[in-house]
């Protein structure tokens, strides 16, 4: 058995410290993902932090339209949180679909941030996985990866990330507020999630040490009409084999504004960039969503276990669409 130390911050700056300076210490927020892999030998730390006395629990409705939850907010409370649900009803619908309802309420949203892929090869701890042993190989390369990424994938990984919320977030454009021992910083979200490339053990551009202390959504009135959709092998405490987070509105029969991101299918949660360029200014017709998502999907490589989802991704990113614009214009 390992010894593990375990200290409890009583402030920020203090946290920060204790983690940046030992490379072997880690952050515990909810422990859901921690907890679960440090059992299993995935995870080593030698000292956990546990941050969850920090004020750092607060969602605030901005008056701008915006909403800063932060990084302690349980995934139940902000899903319950008026404004969220209000101004940003895909957030709410992402963190409801996800986990169960005991573990929403236990895990935070810095963790869900950095929660680990749930690739089977990565998780037990022994296969060749470049993930968490760098230079190993990839043992889902050639080996069960019905769930595996079709988008972003490299040679070295082909993990989904799996965080139903993170998609909604990518799509809002939102940003991560950070501390370090250097100071605040801000990330956007765009460059947050790494796609693992040469280097898939490189998941965020995160120092060692460094606080997520809030999200923050900046304002975006089309999100208020908008929408998370996710299909899984069965309805409930089930990861994604596909999601779409979806907000448009529309005004005279035609796209006024559109936010597109896919989840369950890339190895970071994927803004549907072309779909949205495609859609924006054309009618919001059914065959103007297929063509969006079929060009997004373009670019999608499967293995042998896997092809279906390319079609499911396809077919879920119309049906939000079709969903959302049922009742003709929206603004
Ligand atoms: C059975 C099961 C089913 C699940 N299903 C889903 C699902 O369907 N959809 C979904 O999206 N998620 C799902 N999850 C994942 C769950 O959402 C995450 O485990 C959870 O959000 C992690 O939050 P936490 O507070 O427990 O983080 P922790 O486990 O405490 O931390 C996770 C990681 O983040 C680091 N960390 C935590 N907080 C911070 C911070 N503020 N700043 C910097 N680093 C930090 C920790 O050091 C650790 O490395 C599931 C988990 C389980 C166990």
């Amino acid at each position: 058995m390992r010894p593990i130390s375990y200290l409890r911050a009583e402030d920020i700056d203090g946290a920060v410290r204790t983690v940046t300076a030992d490379p072997d210490t880690h952050f515990l927020a909810g422990g859901t993902t921690e907890v679960d892999l440090l059992r299993q030998g995935v995870l080593t730390p030698r000292r956990l932090v546990d941050i969850n006395r920090l004020q750092l629990a607060g969602i605030e409705a901005l008056p701008e339209g915006g909403v800063r939850i932060g990084a302690l907010a349980r995934m139940s409370d902000v899903a319950a949180d008026p404004a969220v649900r209000e101004r940003f009803p895909l957030v709410s619908r992402a963190l409801v679909l996800g986990a169960s309802a005991q573990l929403r309420h236990m895990a935070s949203m810095g963790g869900n941030m950095l929660q680990k892929v749930r690739c089977g090869y990565y998780r037990d701890g022994e296969s060749a996985c470049n993930k968490r042993r760098p230079g190993s190989g990839c043992a889902a390369l050639g080996g069960i990866s019905r769930t595996h990424a079709v988008l972003g994938t490299s040679e070295h990984c082909i993990a989904t990330h799996p965080s139903d919320v993170a998609v909604a977030l990518v799509a809002l454009d939102a940003r991560i507020h950070t501390r370090t021992s250097g100071g605040e910083r801000v990330h956007d979200i765009d460059g947050f999630f790494l796609e693992p490339g040469d280097t898939p053990d490189r998941e965020h551009p995160l120092e060692h040490g460094e606080l997520i202390t809030a999200i923050e959504l900046p304002p975006l009135p089309l999100a208020r009409h908008s929408s998370y959709l996710k299909v899984r092998d069965r309805e409930s405490y089930e990861f994604a084999l596909v999601s779409v987070a979806a907000a448009i509105s529309v005004e005279s029969g035609v796209i006024s504004g559109v936010r597109l991101a896919l989840g369950g299918i890339g190895t970071r949660p994927w803004r549907a960039r072309r779909a949205e360029e495609l859609l924006l200014g054309a009618p919001a017709t059914p065959e103007n969503f297929a063509r969006a998502a079929r060009e997004e999907l373009s670019a999608a490589r499967t293995t042998a276990m896997n092809a279906f989802k390319p079609e499911l991704a396809r077919r879920t990113l119309v049906r939000a669409l079709e969903t959302l614009t049922r009742d003709g214009d929206r603004r």
